[in-house]
């Protein structure tokens, strides 16, 4: 990993002919101090989101040490980076053998489930275990979310009394969790799940030890930018405070993309030009999957030293390396109108589900990856003083 002042001196210095991803320390450490210092209770990262080492080593060096783990693989990568990490296994579908080995062998005491087989299969793999933290997850409505992940995951209110009930006899801890789904643009469905877990609060009469927001904040795209996450926070800090309980369980929160994106980006080239639809060397098959069917928007620049550019913008399409149609980028992304075979082009907010959904397909792999100090192309903490200020205001 060679390391670099800014894109440009990347660029010229090694006119690559491969994709290269850039990784901008700097910026997890301006999103964890976000976290820490306005998150009204504790942070786990979700590893799925970026599992480079560098970056969990980035995210430990400033501070958070708890992880949520979806599979024996992350449970190992974070235990080999960190071994005091403490994990919690948040897939609510496991198999019986993958928990077994958590428990067994990783000491991993916490697990999330949203059925009573699920429940039934974690008490039989851990011998009925009686130091088990166990998270309900219920299902809330993800309807202002980018990603949807409601129909696959959650108790419906139906079977949550029951399974909350079920776990209070087994847990030594209970959790209530919650996902609202990822790039979620709409603060109200944090405080909606909230208020799911007061009504059952009130109908069971059981007070869990934790409730668990989940993860979803957004991070900031060209067409998507969401009101600052400060207010997030407040909603959040509103709502829990709506509950009027006694004593507040204790509060955590799950953050992957908001933890991530705006540290990553991808330098592409363009191979060729066919009118307003560029051939680059990445697609949805390496580091761009959500840019395909998702069909998110990722900031872009040109980079073509010596060459002026155009400063008519247009809207281009992206074609990805591969042999395979659905390796379409429809965007818009916007460049000069001037760009052309030879150019190179950063894709920004990519720190998030993008280095980790690279394959080998068609024979397409780059695993170039560099660190830079400049600014990214955009940043929703930079102007953090500015909102907070006027929120106080
Ligand atoms: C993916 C995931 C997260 C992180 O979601 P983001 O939208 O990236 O913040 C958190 N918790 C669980 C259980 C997840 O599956």
């Amino acid at each position: 990993m060679g390391k670099f002042k800014s894109v440009n001196e990347l660029v010229n210095s090694l006119k690559p002919d491969y994709p290269v991803y850039c990784i901008r320390p700097s910026e997890i450490k301006k999103s964890v101090n976000f976290f820490r210092e306005n998150f009204p209770g504790k942070i786990l990262y979700a590893v799925k989101t970026n599992p480079n080492e560098k970056i969990i080593k980035q995210i430990i060096a400033n501070g958070i040490n708890e992880f949520d783990v979806a599979s024996l693989s992350e449970i190992k990568l974070i235990k080999k980076i960190y071994p005091e990490a403490k994990l919690h296994y948040m897939h609510t579908v496991k198999s019986k053998e993958s928990i077994v080995s958590a428990y067994s062998e990783y000491n991993v005491k916490s697990f999330s489930l949203d059925s009573k087989d699920e429940l039934r299969k974690i008490l039989e793999a851990t011998n009925q275990a009686k130091d088990l933290e166990l998270f309900v997850r219920i299902a809330i409505s993800n309807e202002h979310a980018e990603i949807d992940l409601s129909r696959k995951f959650g108790a419906l209110p139906s079977e949550a009394l029951g399974l909350v009930r079920l776990c209070k006899q087994h847990a030594k801890k209970l959790g209530i969790s919650f996902h609202v789904g990822s790039q979620c643009m709409h603060k109200v469905s944090y405080s909606k799940g909230i208020k799911e877990i007061g009504s059952i609060i009130k109908k069971t009469k059981i007070l869990p030890d934790t409730i668990n927001v989940g993860g979803g904040f957004p991070s900031i795209y060209p067409d998507l930018n969401p009101e600052p996450l400060i207010n997030y926070m407040q909603e959040i800090k509103k709502e829990l405070s709506n509950l009027k309980l006694n004593k507040l369980p204790e509060i955590i929160c799950e953050p992957g993309r908001a933890i991530v994106a705006e540290s990553g980006s991808t330098i592409v080239k363009v191979i060729l030009r066919k009118k307003n639809n560029l051939y680059i060397n990445d697609g949805t098959y390496g580091s761009l999957f959500d840019a395909g069917g998702p069909n998110f928007v990722f900031p872009s620049k040109m980079i073509a030293e010596g060459r002026v550019q155009s400063k008519k913008l247009t809207a281009f399409s992206f074609f990805g390396p591969t042999c395979d149609g659905l390796d379409y980028m429809k965007g818009p992304f916007v460049l000069p109108n001037n760009i052309k075979e030879g150019d190179y082009i950063e894709l920004g907010q990519l720190g998030a589900y993008s280095l980790t959904f690279r394959t080998n397909f068609n024979g397409f792999y780059s695993n170039e990856i560099h660190e830079l100090s400049d600014k990214p192309i955009m940043s929703m903490y930079d102007d953090l003083d500015k909102k907070v200020g006027s929120l106080v205001a």
